[in-house]
């Protein structure tokens, strides 16, 4: 670096002649309102942080590849999937969801999976979580369902009343809850979990056929989870243990891999499928829809400065490259709108733009100015389609095949047809005598002290998943069975 490379300026250039001490009127005196390299100094400092996500705030990312490794290319003409051995370049961001920026890493709670694969149709987003199944399923309870995991509005502190009294009148949450309570509700590292698009999106190909897909990114590294004891030690004596060992275990040259599988359901038989496909608080079983192993995503690289590569990434679910749809999963519906939306107040209209979410595609695209500009805003290129002068126009073969699409509008009861206990009765039953002992012991911890009538409820919605699982939490609870088991 050359001295004049090295030499200290403001924002404008201008060099600074001292960056030590302040301009006064005298050597004790006031501080000078001209000294225009103290006041941007504050400014800047002032405004350095955006505002944190509402939800995600505290995350890690890491950059790597992903590498095609199953043939696909008759379910979906995306080029990213045209052939085994593509590869693009990918972003990761795993997170907490309820805790803040400052929160620690160990805590109960699911973690999202957010991935970005640059393909050279642009931007795929995978905006995941490490569970396949969610709280809700009707976009219009998702904030009523965060704030009651968020601060209580009186005392400022997160409270197991709000979160078991939404949970216990939501039977819905069922399924996921008895994941979050689960030895896998607290991940050993982000490096030892799955990531799941939990939500059903769409594939197509040339011929105009659609299949329903759901994705899964099983860990390579193997499941591994800490117990409530392990994670609250941790959380007081590191509460970024899952930040460092993601940048660790990089630094070491031990890249992280997970394998990509699909399930795959053709468009029919969504119309007939006893489990109802776009509902979010349910799985395909692996028996009616298995897995088909697709590539393989690594992480190899780690951020070079955390506010420009994790704090601004942004992801959405409607980055959908062409052979690649949504669904009509109502919350997925809402996702598309809601992330974009998101990024647009946090970091700005021109997120788009920023280096970590910019595709490695040619982008041409109508949009200009807006606030923090700063790529060019397109120079002198005509700014109106349609135009005579060359400008970029669209091409039809991106052009999704038609959806069917029949009822009456209405606010249809999202619980008729919908029953909510069989699955998270399935998973119970999955599970090891020590997980289940884990499960039911969590579950008992988080809900002792909230009100009777609260519990009642809830321990009712277990025992209808299954009477063994129901008894137990009775029991830690002190509650007779008799007035659970009706
Ligand atoms: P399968 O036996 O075919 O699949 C079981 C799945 O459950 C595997 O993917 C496994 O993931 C996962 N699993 C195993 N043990 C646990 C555990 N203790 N906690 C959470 N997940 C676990 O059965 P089905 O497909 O019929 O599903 C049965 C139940 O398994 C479902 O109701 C659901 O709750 C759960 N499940 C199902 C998934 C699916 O997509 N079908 C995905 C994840 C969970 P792994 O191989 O990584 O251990």
């Amino acid at each position: 670096m050359s001295d004049k490379e090295k030499r200290m300026t403001t924002a404008a250039g201008i060099p600074v002649g001292d960056n030590q001490n302040s301009q006064t009127a005298g050597p004790r005196g006031p501080v000078l309102m001209q000294d225009h390299h103290l006041m941007e100094k504050m400014a800047h400092f002032n405004r350095e942080r955006v505002p944190e996500r509402v939800v995600h705030a505290k995350g890690a990312g890491a950059h790597g590849v992903f590498t095609v490794t199953g043939d696909i290319s008759g379910y979906t003409c995306a080029k990213l999937f045209s052939k085994v051995g593509n590869q693009c370049e990918a972003f990761a961001r795993f997170s907490t969801v309820a805790g803040e920026l400052g929160s620690a890493d160990t805590v109960r709670d699911p973690r999202g999976f957010a991935l970005k694969f640059y393909t050279e149709e642009g931007n795929w987003d995978m905006v995941g979580n490490n569970t396949p199944v969610f709280f809700v399923r009707d976009p219009l309870k998702f904030s009523d369902f965060i704030h009651s995991q968020k601060r209580d509005p009186a005392t400022g502190m997160r409270d197991n009343t709000m979160q078991w009294d939404f949970w216990s009148l939501s039977p819905e949450s069922l399924h996921q809850i008895t994941t979050l309570f689960s030895d896998r509700g607290i991940p050993a590292t982000y490096r030892h979990m799955n990531g799941y698009s939990s939500h059903t999106f769409s594939l197509w190909n040339e011929k105009g056929e659609r299949y329903w897909i759901k994705w899964h990114f099983k860990t390579v590294q193997g499941i591994k989870t800490l117990t409530e004891e392990e994670g609250a030690k941790i959380a007081g004596e590191d509460p970024d243990y899952h930040r460092r060992d993601l940048e660790d275990a990089i630094k070491r040259g031990e890249y992280p891999q997970w394998k990509a599988y699909v399930q795959i359901m053709p468009e029919q038989d969504a119309e007939t499928y006893s489990i109802h496909p776009f509902d979010l608080t349910k799985v395909w079983p692996h028996g009616d829809y298995p897995l088909i192993e697709v590539g393989v995503l690594e992480l190899n690289r780690n951020p070079e400065n955390y506010f420009a590569e994790v704090e601004q990434a942004a992801f959405e679910p409607s980055n959908l490259p062409p052979g690649m749809g949504a669904s009509p999963d109502k919350m997925l519906q809402a996702r598309l709108l809601s992330y974009p939306d998101a990024h647009r107040y946090r970091i700005g209209i021109n997120y788009t733009s920023l280096p970590v979410n910019k595709p490695k595609c040619p982008m041409h695209t109508y949009h200009r100015d807006g606030q923090t500009r700063f790529d060019g805003n397109a120079g002198g290129a005509v700014n109106y389609e349609p135009n005579s002068f060359g400008g970029p126009t669209e091409d039809p073969s991106a052009k999704e095949p038609p959806l069917r699409i029949s009822g009456d509008a209405d606010h249809y009861d999202h619980r008729d047809g919908n029953e909510d206990y069989s699955q998270a009765g399935a998973l119970y039953r999955l599970m090891s005598a020590d997980q289940k002992a884990q499960l039911i012991g969590n579950l008992v911890n988080a809900m002792k002290d909230v009100p009777r009538e609260i519990q009642v409820r809830q321990a009712i919605h277990f025992y209808r998943a299954d009477p063994d699982y129901g008894q137990g939490v009775a029991d830690g609870l002190g509650i007779p069975v008799s007035e659970i088991s009706k």
